[in-house]
């Protein structure tokens, strides 16, 4: 058996104004994508040749520049053999946003169909926060995705999607996957699969798949929230072998199972108003508060360019302070234009989103030096500045300071401050594992947590919670 296997994703953000580029996709071609993926040993354990094509996985991001999007899905689809394969095995994020097109996945799903038809099987395996198309489930014909979030099934994802993709040569079957949609849209940090009201709708779809039968996959996908198109937002997505009758029912079960719950969603952090966030962060008994600035979270997607939390640390006479991050890259410049020790007075903030608050301060610059991305990879210069009650990293690039190791790669220890804004929504796991106390701050911006607050004009009415009681 020829097998193809292709990776292209980047959760995408329609609200916000940066787009993401070729470059800032971390980009593996031919049998280099092997390191990146997990089902290469599966499919050769089954005998399978593969056909590599490329993997390419970015920061999430505005919209990716159609004309890199179609660089990066021609070069995936000019790798596939036009005759002689007998399935593609793709893993796409489901929430990819491009210029002018739209859905990424779904174009690109095209394009595969466009070349080798529609009697090969196409296996895809998504992210839990992909917003799936009504097209998307008549061009793949297995469809499944993450089932934990924070995500954490990473490769069993990738190998139930091989496994599907093998079913179907093996069966001589091209099953069609049925959707069904819950018109709920609830944000990022009140899903999470492990607590309530998800579990149980995860659980239910887990026991459908394994007593149905014939059953090959029944998928919940919660959907990103931030991508203002009518297709946004929950979807069930249920693969089964043969009978597409069967499949439209249990999606359908789960569907009004999530719209039945939608009021038992709540979040599962401390969650204010960014005033009120930061007086209780000052008035703590705890050594230490984490803030989140959930309105410019970099890894929804938001710029990480608005000054607000710090007018607003500034203006309540907040003391010992840390801004984990704010990208600017003239301020970071400046900062490498001058010498350690130096005092300096820098504006940041505003130069990516116009939309971003701008603050000015002068501060001593203490350290200078590239600072470790939110892939493990290089995310460019930074600077850090003490100015007294206050102490920031500067950016020349977006960054996501999510992960110890992230401070760690600019010398830069947390644990003395009292304070400490990160540019996301709930703290990553690592984080969140040495943090004393979080609170979420509901600040303006492109990853606004209330979807009241995003001035969604596109998106299908009626949608929970900006209408209710509508079924
Ligand atoms: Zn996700």
């Amino acid at each position: 058996m020829k097998i193809v296997i292709g990776s292209l994703q980047c959760e995408g953000n329609s609200l916000t104004p940066i787009y993401t580029k070729f470059e800032d996709f971390d980009y593996a071609v031919g049998e280099a994508m092997y390191e990146e993926i997990y089902v290469v040993d599966f499919f050769k354990e089954n005998g399978c040749e593969i056909v590599p094509t490329i993997y390419a996985h970015a920061l999430p991001g505005g919209a990716v520049v159609k004309e890199d999007f179609l660089r990066l899905a021609n070069e995936l689809v000019d790798a596939i053999p036009e005759y002689g394969i007998d399935g593609i095995w793709l893993y796409l994020h489901g929430a990819m946003y491009v210029e002018e097109i739209g859905s990424g996945d779904t174009y690109l799903l095209k394009m595969v169909r466009d070349k080798v038809g529609y009697d090969i099987p196409i296996s895809v395996a998504m992210d839990f926060h992909a917003d799936n198309t009504d097209e998307i489930v008549k061009l793949a014909n297995c469809i499944t995705g993450f089932r934990t979030a924070p995500h954490c099934d990473h490769k069993e994802t990738q190998i139930r999607a091989a496994q599907m993709l093998l079913t179907c040569i093996e069966r001589n079957i091209l099953p069609q996957p049925q959707m069904a949609r819950a018109n709920v849209v609830i944000c990022g940090d009140a899903v999470q699969t492990s607590l309530e009201p998800l579990k149980s709708i995860m659980e239910m779809a887990e026991k459908f798949e394994r007593e149905v039968p014939g059953m090959l996959s029944v998928q919940v996908f919660n959907g990103q929230p931030w991508i203002d198109e009518p297709y946004m937002g929950p979807s069930i997505v249920v693969t089964h072998a043969t009978d597409v009758e069967v499949a439209k029912q249990y999606a359908d079960i789960l569907a009004d199972k999530f719209y039945k719950v939608r009021h038992d969603f709540k979040f599962l952090i401390e969650a204010v108003e960014p005033e009120e966030a930061i007086r209780r962060a000052m008035e703590a008994e705890e050594s230490q508060v984490f803030l989140s600035d959930s309105g410019d979270n970099t890894t929804a997607g938001a710029a990480g360019d608005n000054a607000y939390m710090i007018n607003r640390l500034q203006e309540a006479g907040a003391t010992n302070v840390l801004i984990a991050g704010i990208a600017d890259e003239a301020a970071c410049e400046k900062c490498y234009q001058a010498n350690i020790g130096d005092e300096l007075t820098i504006q940041v903030g505003g130069s990516l989103d116009k939309n971003s608050e701008t603050a000015t301060f002068t501060g001593k610059l203490i350290h200078r030096g590239d600072i470790v991305s939110y892939t493990g990879g290089n995310a460019g210069p930074s600077a850090t500045l003490d100015c007294g009650d206050m102490t920031v990293v500067v950016t020349k690039n977006r960054a996501a300071m999510c992960r110890p190791d992230i401070f760690e790669s600019i010398d830069l220890d947390y644990s003395p401050f009292k304070i400490v804004v990160v540019k996301l929504g709930y703290l990553f796991p690592e984080l969140a594992a040495k943090a004393e106390r979080a609170i979420l701050a509901f600040t303006p911006g492109s990853s606004t947590e209330r979807l009241e607050d995003m001035n969604m004009k596109k998106i299908r009415r009626p949608m929970f919670p900006l209408d209710d009681d509508f079924k």
